[in-house]
Parts: structure tokens; C-alpha cells; sequence
């Protein structure tokens, strides 16, 4: 995907213009994802059962160091073969190699963010290897040609009647086929992947240095046959995905859970500790686990954003996010959207690709009020805006425009002053003042208040 966060702006204005079936989509999803979501958090001590989780990964993330060696060390023990990668380019080598020797025709992947992160479907069909996505959301997204839309609803934005249309094309189904239809078409082009692939390509939600536990969830069985049906299994895992002890994992599954969809748990949860032993019928012949840092060593030395390390990419905080709903992920350009988005992009792309997200946001802390791992994502949106403008890379307009509002906020007779001036100004000149003419074009010529907010305010409730 073409990564260029700066045109956030654009794209964002595009989708509104042009699809605008994507924000009713969007907001439908987002709005059911929540109310799952604040149904599953209601039934349990939410708060304290999230300051435990972020404790854990705080623990994980402090002596990051230790806890990866002993992963690798159990992963070693287990039969697991471990790769340190440090660069997208070198996850391709890794892929590249172990395809080479199992000789690799084909793939099957189970839905992995940091897969699209990593490019890595460009980098083995660049080697001939045919990529078949196995996460129905992500099948669909594929077929259409598109990056992911959301985290964990890949293809939110899309309508029933575009995946009608999108089956009959490729499937054959009828154009009105039920939903149910048009999984059952995709059930069988699946299966069959499954059958013919010679490897699986899998992310990880947890990785247990302890036990050297590799754990997925999800809900479709998919993952589990990526897993077991090729001869080999490739595990992408972020470095920030490690936690220390066995006995935290169910705690972080659950929570995981059901912040994501609201489930007390995910309908599968594997729980993979090499390959296939001697005298077990099934299960790959290799399992390799790759180790990505992709700019992550460099978020944790930085103290005011390392916390965002802790996320489990459960997608909570774009579903509660206001910007976000208005536009699905496509608008970020990026595979993380939404609030979190918007925090690692500056930090791993840098601020020429990633400063202008940060700006996508209301402040309104939505986001970190259902963050299951209580990150303080609206600071750290706050810390990237201030650096974005530090470094000179915010519209300078922006900035001439809030020093002066600033000033005149500051000075009661001043702002009167404004507030009246400009009221007397035809809505014709209005409409072109910078400040104004964005919101007047999505909400209209709207008259000014008599008597003003001021002395509402002053006059307090009625
Ligand atoms: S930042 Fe928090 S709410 Fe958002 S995806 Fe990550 S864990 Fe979930």
C-alpha cells in the first residue's frame, strides 16, 4: 500500500465525498463492536482486571531484553526455529529461505497485522509464491485488492451488496446470495487452499517467554488449519508481543477478548509449542517463529510514547473513536488506524510520513477510556502534535491561526471585539475565512446565536 500519511486530509475528504456508504458502514460496525464491548466490560471488574493487564505488559516491556532470550530459549527447546529480524527487508530474506527450503508454492495466512506492516504478501508474490488470505474479512479485502480497514474487522467498510457483487464475479454465487451463502462459497475456495498449501503464515497474540507458548485467537478456525494443515508454520511476532509467565495468559486472552468483540473469550484459542512430535498424526513438520522489530527498540527508549508498545490490537479504540468513524482505516494510509494509528505512525514511519495523524483526533480520550491496557493514547496523540509542530512540519497557517485565537481567548474585550466583527461580515466573505470555511461547507450557512453563547453562559441554566 502506498504509505503517505501526510495526505490524510485528502483521503479523508475523498471518502467522505465519494463512498459515502463507507461512513454508514463504518459507524454501524464500530457502534455494535462497542456495545459488545461495554456489555463484556460491565460483566467483570473491568478497571482493576486492566490495570493487572497493563501492569504485565509493563513488567514485559521493562526487561524486554531477558524475557525474549528466555523465549527463545523455550522456543529452542521446543523444536521451534527462532529468527531475529530487525528490518521489513530482513523478514523478506527469513520468508525467502525457508520457502526456498521447503520448497513453497503456495501460502495460506491467518489474518496478521503485522504482516501488512511487513509487506509481506508483495515480498513472496515478488517470488512467485501464490498468498491465499484465510480470514474471511481479510479473503474479502483481498479479492477487492485493498489493505485492511480496521483491525479486527478488515473489511468493515464494505457493504453486503459490494460482497454480493464481489462472489458473483469471482465465485459465480447468485447476485443476491445471504450471507451464509457467500460464506459457504468461501468456505469451499478455502479449503482448498488449505489442502494444496505448503506453509502457514500466522501473526501472535501473546508470546509466553516462560513456556515459549506461541498464543492466537480468533473465531474462525482458520488460524487453527494454517497451522496444522501445511508442513510448515511461520510465526510473524512483534518483540513487544512477549509476556513473562504462563499463568498471565488466560487473564490476557480474555481480556483481549472481549474488548476486541465483546466475547469472554475467542470461539479458538491455540496454543502452539513447536512441530509435530513423533507419533502425532498431524501438525507441521517445522515451526519458525521470526522476532520483528521494525523501529520497536527505538519506541521503548522513548518515554513518552513506549506505552504503546503494550497494545494487543483489539481495535477497541477505533471503534469508540469519533474521526475514525467517519472514514474507516483507508483514510490513514497506513495498516494501524484509529487512535493507535495515529500514535505508532509517527513513531515507526517518522514524522514526514506519520506527523499529520496524530492531528486526526478530537481529544476527547475516548480511546483511553476503553483501552484494555490503559495506554494514554490522547497524550501521546498530544506529544506527537507538539513534536510535529517543534519540528516544523505542521501547516503554518494552523499555527498563526491558533496563536491569534489564543491571544484574543486571553483577553475577554479583545475576543468580544472579534466575535462581533466577524458577525458583521457577509456570510459571502465568511465562507472564505480559513478557520471557518471547512466547517461551513460540511454544516452550512448556519446563522450566528442571539444573544450570544457569552451571555448564555453568563446567564447561566434556566
Ligand atoms: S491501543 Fe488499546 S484499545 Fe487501541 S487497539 Fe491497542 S490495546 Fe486496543
Amino acid at each position: 500500500m502506498d504509505v503517505h500519511s501526510r495526505d490524510y486530509a485528502a483521503r479523508a475528504r475523498a471518502i467522505l465525498r465519494d463512498e459515502p456508504h463507507v461512513r454508514e458502514a463504518v459507524i454501524g460496525a464500530t457502534v455494535a463492536f462497542d456495545q459488545h464491548r461495554e456489555r463484556a466490560y460491565g460483566e467483570v471488574d473491568s478497571d482493576a482486571w486492566r490495570a493487572w493487564a497493563s501492569d504485565v505488559k509493563s513488567h514485559a516491556l521493562t526487561n524486554l531484553a531477558d524475557y525474549l532470550e528466555e523465549a527463545e530459549s523455550r522456543l529452542t527447546e521446543n523444536g521451534v526455529v527462532v529468527h531475529w529480524a530487525e528490518t521489513a527487508a530482513d523478514v523478506h530474506s527469513v520468508l525467502e529461505a525457508v520457502a526456498a527450503d521447503h520448497g513453497v508454492r503456495k501460502v495460506v495466512k491467518g489474518k496478521s497485522m503485522l504482516s501488512e506492516e511487513l509487506g509481506v504478501n508483495d515480498a513472496l508474490e515478488r517470488q512467485g509464491i501464490e498468498v491465499v488470505e484465510t480470514d474471511l474479512g481479510e479473503y474479502v479485502i483481498q479479492l477487492f485488492g485493498e489493505p485492511p480497514s480496521h483491525i479486527v474487522g478488515p473489511a468493515i467498510h464494505r457493504s453486503l451488496e459490494d460482497i454480493q457483487e464481489l462472489f458473483h464475479r469471482v465465485h459465480g454465487t447468485p447476485p443476491h446470495a445471504t450471507p451464509e451463502d457467500l460464506a459457504a462459497a468461501a468456505r469451499v475456495a478455502l479449503r482448498e487452499a488449505f489442502l494444496t498449501a505448503d506453509m502457514g503464515i500466522t501473526g501472535g497474540n501473546f508470546l509466553v517467554a516462560e513456556t515459549g507458548t506461541l498464543a492466537l485467537i480468533e473465531n474462525e478456525g482458520n488460524i487453527r488449519l494454517a497451522t496444522s494443515a501445511p508442513k510448515v508454520h511461520v510465526a510473524l511476532v512483534g518483540i513487544e508481543k512477549v509476556i513473562a509467565r504462563w499463568s498471565d495468559l488466560a487473564g490476557m486472552l480474555q481480556l483481549t477478548s472481549r474488548a476486541a468483540t465483546g466475547q469472554a473469550v475467542g470461539t479458538f484459542v491455540s496454543m502452539i509449542h513447536g512441530p509435530r512430535r513423533d507419533g502425532e498424526p498431524d501438525g507441521p513438520e517445522a515451526v519458525h517463529v521470526i522476532l520483528v522489530d521494525n523501529g520497536r527498540t527505538g519506541m521503548l527508549a522513548d518515554e513518552a510514547t513506549w506505552e504503546a508498545l503494550k497494545c494487543v490490537r483489539c481495535g477497541a479504540c477505533l471503534n469508540v473513536c469519533p474521526v475514525y468513524r467517519q472514514t474507516g482505516g483507508h483514510a490513514y494510509g497506513w495498516v494501524y488506524s484509529g487512535p493507535i494509528g495515529a500514535v505508532l505512525a509517527p513513531a515507526l514511519l517518522g514524522l514526514d510520513e506519520g506527523g499529520a495523524l496524530p492531528f486526526a483526533s478530537t481529544l476527547c480520550g475516548a480511546c483511553t477510556e476503553v483501552c484494555p491496557v490503559r495506554i494514554p493514547l490522547h497524550d501521546m496523540l498530544l506529544t506527537w502534535r507538539r513534536r510535529t509542530v517543534e519540528a516544523g512540519k505542521a501547516p503554518a497557517t494552523e499555527g498563526l491561526l491558533l496563536s491569534a485565537y489564543a491571544a484574543a481567548a486571553k483577553r475577554p474585550a479583545l475576543f468580544r471585539l472579534g466575535a462581533a466583527g466577524l458577525q458583521l461580515l457577509p456570510m459571502a466573505v465568511t465562507r472564505r475565512l480559513p478557520f471557518l470555511k471547512s466547517w461551513l461547507a460540511v454544516h452550512g450557512d448556519l446563522p450566528w446565536s442571539k444573544p450570544s453563547f457569552l451571555r448564555r453562559w453568563k446567564a447561566g441554566p434556566k
